[in-house]
């Protein structure tokens, strides 16, 4: 008889077993319909066996079996379930949260009838080079067009906007709707009446390719160690802001495009691929380029994915979640910013995409290249001691683009007026006057503005969390956010009635108020994640600063990566000091990467920049270090640190999570863990159960527990034995959780 061991989206770490019907047809990686207690589930056939270890008679049959789509590859599931050991987290809530939503339900996929496009005799008859220029997706469509007829599904790859200009196209009488039958495979007999063939894509990996500029050499060194590599090897491109990175990669997508293979891209932010997506459609016009992030709809997730599977898009965007996309034809892995947090998944599978994207790549015997202007110093090591290999681009591409200035304002020292140097207002003044932009940089945690009584120092704490509340001026709230929880602000302060209530911190509100006041006439953007919220609002805003209707920008994290605003001269960092001093061993690494980013901002075209760093201690080695743009000098510095101390890269480490609404229980959990982490005698230090950073959040008390090893191999090893005891100990009523490389504490 045949089994079916099968991932459920249960948090336990089996899989099930189930009977399958002679008459059904079920294969690994298949999607199937199962009972589960009194519920019917879909899940993901794991493996197919002989015999299961259960009692027959408990086993029930397998209810159905999905096949509107196909099996899941054994190579993704051979991924998933390396996630689900080294994360060590169970093998359903791996698999299918892995999956877009649609596949999580068994709603069938409907593939109709497939709506294809081909050229009318009078089409075929157009001149396109007077087609006006600003046609450009109608021009796309009739230039593919030319080639063959298309799927409504192949031009949307093209542009977002494809629909409409479609129906342009056919109001005018040079485009004919038709219709294929949904295996692609037959042409329609109205297809074989018309004179317009849809013979298969012509040639392997046959493209246009826009090629913009011609290498620096130190740009073609690098394309051309990654183009010779044969196998498996992981590349540090480490270059500069404005080296040219984004050039390389594009030159890397040629290679693998003409090698009829898929690259999958992966970037730090949502807010990026819009404009990521354009950008590589203008270099490759006829290639399926496609998008997969959490911000897009069920529906377009789900085709985008698809697109991915049935090998139509060869470029894949997208945010951490897309290194488990389906890619048949993967050649080639690039993770942008792979220094950036954000690869980082907080809940669930903690898994960092960038070190997943790193075992797929090797799983599939393909090149890998991480790109950064600031390597973390994990990879910065990794490169240092040959495991990878460093590429370097230490000059900016466009030879007259010089690195900015880097100056440093002594808070104690100088004229400030609401938290902004009146040195740095001058600048801004000056930009003003010269029609330039100028860019005023606050890293919005710890910063966010809070209310404070002067008369007795009261602060706006939070009620349910250890943190404080912040003012948003704009709806008039103290907000806290960590947990959500929001009240009017008090007339008066609650501890001592005085009156003396006033906002400390300079949080993108207030900085643009303070701004408006000094600078009336100016034309002022706050760009953060509250003026963003809309998703078409960056696009515009974008737009705004590219046309230079704006004078002075305002703004967080989002700002600093990866735009390049030509006007922008200027960039002014209000109080970047409090990471210096973190407790969290990161900090500085993460403060350095910020800085040099958002400094990279400033005059990338052929007007000089100037950075601006408001600060109380201007000689710290970390600024001395972005002054000279020194960033090996700052590595090496802190990776001595970090030997010492004991710390990743040398030390590898995972972290235990406990909260919960009980302190005692909390802690009674933790350490006991820590008792049976001690009692197994593996070659692990396990450090002392102690509060998290946020110690208290939403009314939750949360603390952890700390391992770290020399090896991943002791760890991994380790963690393997300790699960056994971890599940022995009682915890219904916390929330707990295993964090293998941790970045937050
Ligand atoms: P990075 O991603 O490394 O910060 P970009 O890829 O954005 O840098 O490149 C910076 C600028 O240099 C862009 O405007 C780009 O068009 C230009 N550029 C890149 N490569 C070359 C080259 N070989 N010659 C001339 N300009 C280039
Ligand atoms: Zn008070
Ligand atoms: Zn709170």
């Amino acid at each position: 008889m045949l089994i079916a061991r099968v991932a459920l989206d249960i948090p336990l770490a089996t899989l099930f077993d189930y009977t399958v019907d002679a008459a059904m047809e079920v294969v690994v990686g298949q999607r199937v319909i199962v009972p589960f207690g009194t519920r019917q589930m879909l899940g993901v056939v794991m493996e197919c066996v002989a015999n299961s270890d259960m009692d027959a008679a408990k086993i029930k049959p397998l209810t159905r079996a999905l096949q509107d789509c196909a099996p899941l590859s054994a190579e993704l599931l051979r991924l998933l379930n390396f996630c689900s050991e080294y994360y060590r987290y169970p093998i359903g809530q791996t698999v299918l949260p892995a999956l877009p939503t649609r596949l999580r339900s068994d709603e069938p996929i409907v593939v109709k009838s497939i709506v294809s496009y081909r050229l009318s005799a009078q089409g075929a008859a157009l001149d396109l080079s007077r087609l006006a220029k600003n046609k450009k997706v109608q021009l796309r469509i009739l230039n593919l067009l030319l080639v063959r007829a298309h799927s409504k599904a192949e031009l949307k790859v093209v542009a977002t906007t494809v629909s409409a200009a479609l129906k342009l196209l056919v109001s005018e009488g040079w485009v004919e709707e038709f219709e294929q039958r949904s295996d692609g495979l037959t042409p329609s007999p109205s297809d074989k009446t018309s004179s317009h063939s849809t013979k298969p894509p012509s040639g392997r990996g046959e493209h246009i390719f826009n090629n913009a500029h011609t290498l620096t050499s130190e740009q073609q060194v690098a394309v051309d160690a990654v183009t010779q590599a044969q196998n498996f090897q992981c590349f540090l491109l480490h270059g500069i802001t404005g080296s040219g990175k984004t050039e390389v990669y594009v030159h890397l997508m040629h290679t693998a495009l003409q090698r009829d293979g898929q690259v999958l891209l992966l970037v730090p932010e949502i807010n990026l691929t819009p404009q990521l997506e354009d950008y590589f459609r203008s270099r490759f016009p006829d290639v399926g380029i496609t998008s997969l992030h959490s911000g897009l709809s069920e529906k377009v997730r789900l085709e985008n994915w698809l697109d991915a599977q049935q090998g139509r898009a060869k470029i894949i965007l997208g945010t951490r979640l897309s290194v488990f996309a389906e890619l048949p034809k993967l050649a080639l892995i690039i993770v942008d910013e792979e220094h950036d947090a954000s690869f980082k998944q907080q809940d669930g599978l903690r898994y960092s995409a960038r070190d997943v994207a790193i075992f797929r790549a090797s799983q599939r015997g393909v090149p890998i290249v991480l790109g950064s202007a600031t390597p973390s110093l994990e990879s910065f090591h990794n490169a240092q001691t040959g495991r990878y290999q460093m590429l370097t681009l230490q000059q900016r591409a466009n030879a007259s683009a010089r690195l900015p200035t880097v100056r440093c304002i002594h808070t104690k020292q100088n004229l400030m007026k609401d938290g902004i140097s009146e040195i740095l207002l001058r600048e801004i003044e000056l930009r003003i006057v010269r029609g330039e932009q100028s860019l005023l940089f606050i890293n919005r945690r710890g910063y966010a503005p809070v209310l404070m009584c002067g008369g007795c120092g009261w602060l706006s704490d939070c009620k349910n969390c250890a943190g404080k509340m912040v003012l948003h001026l704009k709806d008039q709230r103290l907000r806290c956010h960590h947990c959500g929880y929001q009240i009017r602000p008090p007339k008066v302060c609650p501890d001592c009635a005085s009156n003396d209530l006033h906002p400390i911190g300079s949080g993108t509100q207030r900085v643009e108020e303070i701004l408006q006041e000094r600078f009336p006439a100016a034309r002022i953007l706050r760009v953060d994640r509250d003026s963003t919220r809309n998703k078409r609002a960056w696009q515009t805003m974008r737009e705004q600063i590219h046309a230079n209707e704006v004078d002075i920008l305002v703004g967080t994290q989002m700002l600093a990566k990866g735009h390049d605003f030509p006007a922008l001269t200027l960039v002014g960092v209000l109080n970047p000091d409090s990471a210096l001093y973190s407790s969290d061993f990161r900090a500085t690494e993460k403060l350095y990467a910020q800085l040099a980013q958002v400094s990279g901002r400033a005059g990338r075209a052929d007007k000089a920049g100037e950075v601006i760093i408001q600060t109380e201690f201007p000689d710290h080695p970390l600024y001395r270090a972005l002054q000279c743009h020194d960033f090996n000098g700052f590595a090496a510095e802190q990776l001595a640190e970090r030997d010492m101390a004991g710390f990743p890269p040398f030390h590898f480490q995972a972290i235990l999570r406990a909260e919960g609404k009980v302190e005692s229980e909390v802690y009674a959990y933790l350490n006991q863990a820590r008792a049976t982490a001690t009692a197994l005698g593996h070659a692990v230090e396990v450090l002392g159960v102690v509060p998290a950073a946020l110690a208290r959040r939403a009314n939750h008390v949360r603390a952890h527990l700390l391992i770290q090893a020399s090896t991943r191999r002791a760890l991994q090893t380790f963690l393997r034995d300790w699960q056994f005891d971890l599940d022995a100990i009682p915890h219904s009523k916390l929330r707990c959780a295993l964090d293998i490389d941790p970045l937050e504490f």
